[in-house]
C-alpha cells in the first residue's frame, strides 16, 4: 500500500460541506490510506493555512468560499482556468510548488454531458448570475463551443463581467431571453437553505418549460422553488449534485494520480438519483 496522506477543503464556513464524504470515499475505493478533512479557516489566515498545509506535507487541498480568488493569487503556477477566473478551487502540493486548478467548470460540463446526454456545441445556453460558480460555467461552455451565452444577473455591471469570461460568445440579457434558451443554468445562491434577504426565485420561471434542460447548481435543498417550478412547466432538471461529485472526482485525480471511482463518490452523497428525482 502507498504511504497514507492527508488532503482536505479549507472554506469559512466549511462545516457542511459534503467534499470530506466525498473524498473519504474515492480513497478507500481506490485501496488508499488517505484521509480528508474539513478545515474552518478564517478570511485573513489563508496563506498562514496554505502555507502551513504545505509544510505538514498535505497531498492538497480544494478551496471553497470565501478563499478561492486569493488562493490563486497565492499558488505559484495556474492552470489555464484558474488564470482566466482568478480563481481557483484547487491547490495540489506539487514538489515544484503549489499549483492552483480550477475544477468546477470541467466538473459541471462532464455531468451535462455524461449524465444529462446534452452537448452545449451550437446552442443556445443561460447563465443565471455572475458569481464565481456562474463564471467557470460561462467559460466551460464557451469552450465548449455554445452558439450563444445569455447571462443574466440582478446586477448588471456583474452580469458584464462575467460575460467578459465567455471568449467572445457571451452577452447580457434579458430575462424574457430564457425562453429561447436550450440550457438554463441557475448559479445564484437563491433557494439555498438559510439565505439572508432570501427571495423564492432567481428569475421568473414562467420564461422555462419544455424542450429546455435546467440545472440548479444549488444541491440543498435538493429540490429549489426555482428547479420545482421548471419541472411544473415542463422542463428537464437536475440540481447540482452531478457537478459537485464530478468537480471532486477531478480532485481526486490530480491528487492521487488514479481514476475517480465515480460509483463509490455518487453512494456517499445518496446515487445518481438524487441528482434528478430530487425529494
Ligand atoms: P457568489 O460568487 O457569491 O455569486 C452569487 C451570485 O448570485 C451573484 O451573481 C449575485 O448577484 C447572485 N445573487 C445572490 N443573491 C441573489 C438574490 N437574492 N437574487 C438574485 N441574485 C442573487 O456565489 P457562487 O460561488 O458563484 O455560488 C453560487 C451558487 O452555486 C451557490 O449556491 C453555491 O453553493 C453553488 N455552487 C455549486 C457548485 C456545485 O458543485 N454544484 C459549485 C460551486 C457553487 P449580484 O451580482 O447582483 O450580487
Amino acid at each position: 500500500m502507498s504511504p497514507a496522506r492527508v488532503a482536505g477543503v479549507i472554506g469559512h464556513p466549511v462545516e457542511h460541506s459534503l467534499s470530506p464524504a466525498l473524498h473519504n470515499a474515492a480513497y478507500a475505493a481506490l485501496g488508499l490510506d488517505w484521509c480528508y478533512h474539513a478545515f474552518d479557516v478564517a478570511p485573513g489566515e489563508l496563506a498562514a493555512a496554505v502555507a502551513g498545509a504545505r509544510a505538514l506535507g498535505l497531498r492538497g487541498l480544494s478551496v471553497t468560499m470565501p478563499h478561492k480568488e486569493e488562493a490563486a493569487a497565492l499558488a505559484d503556477r495556474r492552470s489555464a482556468a484558474a488564470r482566466r477566473l482568478a480563481a481557483c478551487n484547487t491547490l495540489v502540493f506539487e514538489t515544484s510548488g503549489t499549483l492552483a486548478e480550477s475544477t468546477d467548470g470541467e466538473g459541471f460540463l462532464a455531468d451535462l454531458r455524461e449524465e444529462a446526454a446534452f452537448d452545449p456545441a451550437g446552442k443556445t445556453c443561460a447563465v443565471i448570475g455572475a458569481g464565481g460558480a456562474a463564471r467557470a460555467v460561462i467559460l466551460a461552455l464557451a469552450e465548449a463551443g455554445a452558439g450563444q451565452l445569455l447571462v443574466i444577473n440582478r446586477t448588471t455591471v456583474n452580469a458584464f463581467r462575467a460575460a467578459a469570461v465567455g471568449r467572445g460568445r457571451a452577452r447580457v440579457a434579458r430575462e424574457a431571453e430564457l425562453e429561447g434558451a436550450d440550457l438554463v443554468v441557475q448559479a445564484t445562491p437563491v433557494g439555498m437553505g438559510a439565505l439572508e434577504g432570501a427571495t423564492r426565485f432567481p428569475a421568473d420561471p414562467r420564461h422555462l418549460g419544455s424542450g429546455q434542460l435546467v440545472v440548479d447548481l444549488v444541491y440543498s435543498p435538493a429540490l429549489t422553488e426555482f428547479l420545482s417550478e421548471a419541472a411544473r412547466n415542463g422542463a428537464r432538471v437536475r440540481n447540482g449534485l452531478g457537478m459537485l461529485v464530478r468537480q471532486a472526482g477531478l480532485q481526486v485525480s490530480l491528487f492521487t494520480g488514479a481514476p475517480a471511482p465515480l460509483e463509490a463518490m455518487w453512494a456517499a452523497v445518496g446515487g445518481k438519483e438524487a441528482a434528478t428525482r430530487p425529494s
